[in-house]
């Protein structure tokens, strides 16, 4: 089951939460009880791992293997 963490935009409190599929997704900082929670993206960056699979998907040379 993915975790995914949330920052509060109350308060700034980050907390993780299970994101089920299906299920209801409120999120309610524990400390000020707010549910304007933002996810955070952290550890990867999508932007990053979508470049790095393009370059490597179309190699316009063909010896991008060999360095
Ligand atoms: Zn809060």
């Amino acid at each position: 089951m993915p975790i995914f963490e949330y920052r509060c935009n109350k308060c700034g409190n980050k907390q993780e939460f299970l994101e089920k599929s299906g299920g209801k997704n409120k999120h309610v900082c524990k400390k000020c009880e707010s549910s304007d929670m933002q996810k955070v993206f952290s550890g990867f960056s999508v932007g990053q791992s979508n470049a790095t699979s393009q370059s490597s998907d179309s190699c316009p040379t063909g010896t991008c293997g060999l360095s």
